[in-house]
């Protein structure tokens, strides 16, 4: 016999070795199966207690998502401000699961999967125009899964729909690094629920190849901010055991001493960004996501939040603005 740590259900089981190796799996709690047990019409087999717990309607998983949303909303607040209104959360079997994600329709490592669509819309208004970007997520996972583990599952899938809200086309993560965030999120989630046997289902996973336990130990070690911090700015595109301290190091327009992670202020001015200025009679500047003309006053987007903004001055490749606290900064064209 071995005692089995059945990690779902937090206790130890006796299961003899012929069992371990020849009875199909719950598919919730990776348990051999023995006795009664419940069966999906997509194959998928789960233990009975897993299947007394297990989610079924969209209703329901309306009033998961909104669990999650709140539990998310109460830990991250100052950090990460997850979408509301524009996500969906729904589910379907596995053979539907994977045909989104183009996989194979047996393929039993996806858990769940989010669908992101952005429209960007213009708007002129006299001189000015404004770029917005809308996102409507819908986040897809299977049906029969117990609460706590629907939880983990909406905590990871929010965190990609906040990745793909915050994150820009410039800054380049690996995709272990994206999971084992999107990972992390979920995990303090589960802490902070109270679901320890799911924390322990996150750090044993292969989801991120590994990736998470090298995020956990970030996590031990810095502020949570600094993390998001490095997502959205950080100069290199994976964390390893070795440069952890390259989570201080952060993208700034000053060259040549970001690299060897010295930690840095961040100022607005990093993140405000000259893309274009036009020529003529008028001259405007595009900052961010906003058309100024000099002497102008505006709101620009930055990050998460905006920032009241002055354009001073628009030369030939710069322009000069000025900063809420009254500072002043000379923003130069990208070439
Ligand atoms: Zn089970
Ligand atoms: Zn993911």
């Amino acid at each position: 016999m071995y005692a089995v740590r059945d990690t779902s259900h937090g206790v130890e089981k006796q299961i003899c070795e012929t069992c371990l190796r020849s009875r199909p799996r719950c598919f919730v709690c990776n348990m051999p199966l023995a006795g009664e047990h419940g069966k999906f019409k997509d194959g998928r087999l789960i233990c009975q207690q897993d299947l007394a717990e297990a989610i079924f309607s969209n209703e329901d998983a309306q009033k998961v998502l909104e669990a999650t949303q709140t539990e998310l909303k109460r830990i991250f607040w100052e950090v990460l401000k997850f979408p509301e209104t524009n996500v969906t959360f729904e589910l379907v079997d596995r053979p539907d699961l994977n045909a989104a994600a183009s996989m194979a329709p047996n393929f039993n490592g996806l858990q769940g999967l989010t669908v992101s669509r952005i429209t960007t819309n213009l708007t002129i208004r006299g001189s000015v125009t404004n770029f917005h970007n809308t996102y409507n997520h819908r986040i897809l996972t299977m049906f029969g899964m117990p609460r706590a583990r629907l939880i983990a599952i909406c905590a990871h899938e929010m965190t990609h729909t906040w990745l793909h809200e915050h994150l820009s086309a410039n800054r380049k993560i690996e995709q272990d690094t994206i999971e084992a965030f999107c990972e992390l999120v979920s995990h303090r989630v589960m802490q902070s629920i109270n679901q320890p046997y799911e924390q322990e289902v996150i750090e044993a996973n292969l989801y991120s190849r590994g990736q998470i336990n090298v995020l956990l130990e970030t996590d031990k070690r810095y502020p949570f901010t600094k993390i998001v911090e490095w997502m959205q700015h950080g100069t290199e595109s994976r964390l390893t055991d070795e440069n952890l301290h390259q989570i201080l190091a952060i993208q700034t327009n000053t060259e040549g001493n970001s690299a060897n992670g010295v930690p840095f202020k961040i100022v607005y001015s990093n993140r405000l960004q000259l893309k274009g200025i036009t020529g003529g009679n008028r001259k405007l500047a595009l900052i961010n996501n906003k058309t100024l003309e000099q002497g102008e006053r505006g709101n620009v987007i930055v990050g998460e939040t905006n920032i009241l903004v002055k354009v001073e001055s628009i030369e030939a490749g710069s322009v000069t603005v000025v900063l809420p606290d009254g500072s002043k900064e000379i923003l130069k064209l990208n070439r």
